[in-house]
C-alpha cells in the first residue's frame, strides 16, 4: 500500500517511520521496515496493526540502524493481515529484504516453481513469490539490478518493488508496473516512494519514474532503466508546496 525507501547517511529507521506515517492516509493493516545496519547487517520488523506497534516493538527492542533501509505498510490481498504476512519478506537466507504493493497475478505458479526447487514459504503472500525468485536470481548473479531484470519480466499483474541486500549496502533497488513510485532527490541521500509524500518533508526535488522501469539509488546517484536493461531519462518535476 505505501512504501518508502532511503539511502544516504542519516540513520533511516525515523525517516522511514515519518515517511510510512504520512503514507498513512491510504489506510493499512499492518507496517514494516528493514535496515542495513553499520556493519552490514539487515535488520527486520515487521508488525501487524497500527504504525504505532511498530513503533512499540523498536522500542522494546531497537534494531541497530543503518543509513539504507526500505519501509512498508501493507493493506493486505493475499494472505491475512498478521505479523508474518506483513512487509518486508526476506529473501536469501536474510540477506534480502524485499517490499511489493500491488498484486502479482501469477503468483501461484511461481510459487509453485519455487517450491519444486526446495524453496519454502513462511507466508501466504503473492508478495513473498516476487522475494524468493530475487532470491534467486541474485544467487545466480550477486547483482540486485541483474536480478530485478530478471524477475520483472516474470511477474504478471500490479507491482511496486523495492529492495536491498546487505552484500550491497548503500544501495536500492525498485521497479514498478501499473503500480507508483517517484525517486526523491537529496544532497547527499535520495529516497523512493509510492508518492511524493513519502520524502517531502525531506526533497521537493523528484524524479518520475515511467511504466515497467527499474530504478536504482545509491547516496549519490540514481539510475533508471527499462525492464531490459535500457538506460531511461527520468522526468524531473518539483513537488508542489501543498503536497
Ligand atoms: N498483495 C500484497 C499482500 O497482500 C501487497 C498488498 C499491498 O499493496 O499492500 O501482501
Amino acid at each position: 500500500c505505501g512504501i518508502v525507501g532511503y539511502v544516504g547517511s542519516r540513520p533511516s529507521q525515523d525517516i522511514l517511520l515519518a515517511g510510512l506515517a504520512r503514507l498513512e492516509y491510504r489506510g493499512y493493516d499492518s507496517a514494516g521496515i528493514a535496515v542495513i545496519d553499520e556493519s552490514g547487517e539487515l535488520g527486520m520488523r515487521k508488525k501487524a496493526g497500527k504504525l504505532s506497534a511498530l513503533r512499540d516493538s523498536l522500542t522494546d527492542a531497537a534494531l541497530p540502524d543503518g543509513s539504507t533501509g526500505i519501509g512498508h505498510t501493507r493493506w493486505a490481498t493475499h494472505g491475512g493481515p498478521t505479523d508474518v504476512n506483513a512487509h518486508p519478506h526476506l529473501a536469501d537466507d536474510g540477506k534480502l529484504a524485499v517490499i511489493h504493493n500491488g498484486i502479482i497475478e501469477n503468483f501461484a505458479a511461481l510459487r509453485s516453481e519455487l517450491e519444486a526447487e526446495g524453496v519454502t514459504f513462511v507466508s501466504e503472500t503473492d508478495s513473498e513469490v516476487a522475494a524468493a525468485l530475487l532470491g534467486r536470481e541474485y544467487r545466480a548473479s550477486a547483482d540486485l539490478q541483474q536480478a530485478f531484470r530478471a524477475v520483472v519480466n516474470r511477474l504478471e499483474g500490479a507491482f511496486t518493488l523495492l529492495a536491498m541486500h546487505e552484500n550491497q549496502p548503500g544501495l536500492v533497488v525498485g521497479a514498478r508496473r501499473n503500480s507508483p513510485l517517484v525517486i526523491g532527490l537529496g544532497e547527499g541521500e535520495n529516497f523512493l516512494g509510492s508518492d511524493v509524500a513519502a520524502f517531502v518533508e525531506h526533497t521537493r526535488n523528484a524524479l518520475a519514474i515511467g511504466q515497467d522501469q527499474i530504478v536504482s539509488i545509491t547516496p549519490a546517484a540514481v539510475s533508471v532503466t527499462d525492464f531490459e536493461g535500457n538506460t531511461v531519462e527520468a522526468q524531473p518535476f518539483e513537488v508542489s508546496w501543498d503536497a
